[in-house]
């Protein structure tokens, strides 16, 4: 079996930190480095946290934490983490003039061998390598939160990215038990947010037009269809119905959905009232401390449940 490559995090924050943990997982060995030393200092301690969560739901590991948590070395310093890596994904805060810096630092300081990657949400890959000269060995990567436990990453092309490179990526992910998917446009929001952001548009002008009230969108959709979106995505289900009805229900219907480019009036209604949702503890409904702990723990506990299945 050939070594496994050397994997370099840069940002140990929400996502940094359950990126490690996949590749750590898999017996890579992960240098995670933030500049903040005290998200650094907890970074592993989040690790096992996630660990034993999934471990008290049924998730088996082969080795124990101890092994797994061994492989990553955190560092405050760039530079050290760069040395040698085959692969490095940033991770850093969403701001495009700090990952252009940390891209050019690395291209600078990576030896030639080294695939680089930006995690960002929404951000042009494009526009991040620009101020790097090595530009073919930068793509996306685009992780779901919480990373250790979504399968997708996005693994997103600029029209300078070389295909070994992106090929490469693809292969290591697939190989660490993510479900990569080549993007071969470096558009805004890659192909997921723009999906769900989409239908998160439709959602809120439903509200704005007061067709129904919030917690009514919810359940249309967790009780409808979106109990078959785990099996069947759209275009499966536009075949399954017929391509001539489908294209009946959109003459009729596309006229009537927002396609506004501007967020919904509600919602920066309360935005500007403060109401920020979990945050503020009041946004489309007002949440106590334990209200907000048992929807994080819900999603928790059904995105286990799923790993546990993915892995038996
Ligand atoms: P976060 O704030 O939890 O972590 C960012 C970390 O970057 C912080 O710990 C910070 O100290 C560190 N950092 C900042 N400047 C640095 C530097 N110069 N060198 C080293 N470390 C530095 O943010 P996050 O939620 O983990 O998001 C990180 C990236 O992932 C963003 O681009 C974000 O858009 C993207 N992303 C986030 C989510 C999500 O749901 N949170 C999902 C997918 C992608």
């Amino acid at each position: 079996m050939s070594t496994p490559e050397k994997i370099t995090i840069v940002g140990a924050g929400l996502m940094g930190h359950g990126i490690a943990q996949i590749f750590a997982l898999h017996g890579h060995l992960v240098r995670l480095v933030d500049s903040n030393e005290d998200v650094l200092n907890i970074a592993k301690d989040r690790v096992r946290d996630n660990l034993t969560n999934m471990a008290n739901q049924g998730v088996v590991f082969d080795e124990s934490f101890d092994v797994i948590l061994d492989r990553i070395q955190i560092s405050a310093d760039l530079a050290p983490a760069c040395e040698d890596p085959d692969f490095v994904i940033e991770a850093v805060y969403e701001n495009l003039e700090l990952k252009q810096q940390i891209f050019s630092d690395l291209d600078r300081l990576c030896p030639s061998k080294t695939i680089l990657c930006s995690n960002t949400s929404v951000m042009s890959i494009t526009e991040i390598a620009s101020k790097s000269e090595n530009r073919e060995r930068i793509v996306g990567t685009h992780f779901w939160n919480p990373p250790y436990l979504i399968p997708l990453v996005e693994v997103v092309r600029t029209e300078e990215s070389a295909d070994w490179c992106a090929e490469a990526t693809f292969d290591l992910l697939a190989r660490v038990g993510k479900k990569p998917v080549h993007v071969y446009k470096d558009v805004p929001g890659f192909v997921g947010n723009r999906l769900q952001h989409a239908l998160w548009r439709e959602a809120f002008a439903i509200i704005d037009e007061g067709i129904c009230d919030p917690a009514t969108v919810d359940e249309v959709i967790r009780n409808g269809f979106g109990l078959r979106l785990p099996i069947l995505g759209p275009v499966e289900t536009a075949d399954m119905v017929g391509l001539d009805l489908t294209i009946a229900i959109h003459d009729y219907i596309l006229p009537h959905i927002n396609a506004d480019p501007i967020p919904s009036t509600t919602l920066k209604e309360k935005v500007d009232a403060g109401e920020l949702g979990f945050k503020s503890g009041s946004g489309f409904q007002v949440w106590s401390e334990e209200e907000i702990a048992q929807s994080r723990q819900r999603l928790a506990n059904y995105l286990i449940g799923i790993f546990a299945g993915q892995h038996d």
